[in-house]
């Protein structure tokens, strides 16, 4: 745990809900089979991830692939009681060592999304922020930039782009190649350059999605099925173009159980986020499902999403929108 007065006070609470049985109480709920925990990584330390997954399985989790969960979907497999699929955002060069290293030596499935232009060029675009300093420009902040049109957000990170190089951060193409060999992992999508699909144009959005899926494919000699959104934006719009290019399922960071009325929803399934850095007692209770909507119920932010669905590839097409550009 990084020691600080955010972390502390989260350990703390944390551990109470650990002490007086929350924890325990949501862990039992989870084994009753209703829902699937669904859970996104980042970068954790090899650390983080072995000691959550030897706590998982220790517990008595059972552990699914996309894949699985497709076939719980098509009723081809029942959902088990304790189940949780365990999804890592990005493709950070240490996922090599912390995530396919452990999920081979445990034998748990894990899916990475990964984006292709940082496996392809080495940084992912907000680490450019992180160097700006000393050049001449004004950079806004990462939150800023995250709202921005993406062609505004692109030219200054083109910008800085001119005054500072990075050292690689992403996986290599070698390094995406080698993790789609194991049985037990899977290579998702996560667009091309991480951009914040809704701050895209129509035919941007078309392009990020094709790119990146194309360019895993030819890298992979597999099919691409399976997709996370950045930032966990999205809109009916890029669930559309998904379906449209043959995606099957797509992960948001809506921090709810992934039960099974929301497996219907093929394009927005639900995942509950782990931080790290943070405790383990922390990470336990978002992993359970309980911190996300706790710390949103304290903070008034707690609403149900208005639903916005897409029906099955089975279903007559959807209607693309008229500013939508058409493709094969
Ligand atoms: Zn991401």
């Amino acid at each position: 745990m990084k020691i600080t007065v955010r972390n502390i006070c989260s350990w703390l609470i944390a551990s109470l809900l650990i002490i007086f049985g929350v924890v325990r109480r949501a862990r039992m709920k989870a084994m009753r089979g209703d829902y699937i925990l669904s859970l996104y990584f980042h970068k954790p330390t090899k650390e983080e991830f072995e000691k959550s997954v030897r706590w998982l399985k220790h517990k008595g989790f059972t552990f699914l692939s996309p894949a699985d969960v497709l076939d719980i979907i098509r009723e081809n497999l029942e959902l088990p009681k304790g189940a949780i699929i365990i999804t890592v955002d990005d493709g950070w060069q240490s996922n090599e060592s912390s995530i396919v290293e452990i999920a081979n030596k445990y034998c748990v499935p894990v899916t990475i999304f990964v984006s292709t232009e940082p496996v392809e060029e080495g940084a992912y675009w907000w680490s450019y922020l992180n160097v700006a300093e000393g050049t001449p420009l004004v950079v806004p902040s990462k939150a800023t930039l995250k709202r921005m049109h993406n062609n505004d957000r692109l030219s200054i990170i083109n910008d800085i782009k001119k005054y500072r190089s990075i050292e690689r951060e992403a996986l290599t193409i070698e390094q995406v190649k080698q993790a789609a060999c194991s049985p037990y992992v899977t290579i998702g999508g996560h667009t091309h350059s991480h951009p914040i699909l809704i701050n895209c144009e129509d035919e941007d959005v078309v392009e990020e999605l094709k790119i990146s899926k194309r360019k895993l494919e030819t890298w992979m000699h597999k099919e691409v099925d399976f997709f996370a959104y950045p930032n966990g934006d999205y809109g009916q719009r890029e669930m559309v173009v998904l379906r449209n290019l043959g995606y099957k399922l797509a992960f948001s960071s809506k921090p709810q159980y992934l039960t099974k009325e929301s497996l219907k929803d093929y394009f927005e399934l639900p995942r509950f986020g782990y931080l790290e850095g943070a405790s383990f007692a922390e990470n336990i209770c978002r992993m359970v499902g309980i911190w996300q909507p706790l710390v949103q119920k304290l903070q008034g932010t707690y609403k149900l999403d208005t639903k916005i669905k897409v029906t099955p590839s089975s279903a007559p097409p959807i209607k693309v929108p008229k500013t939508l550009p058409q493709f094969n």
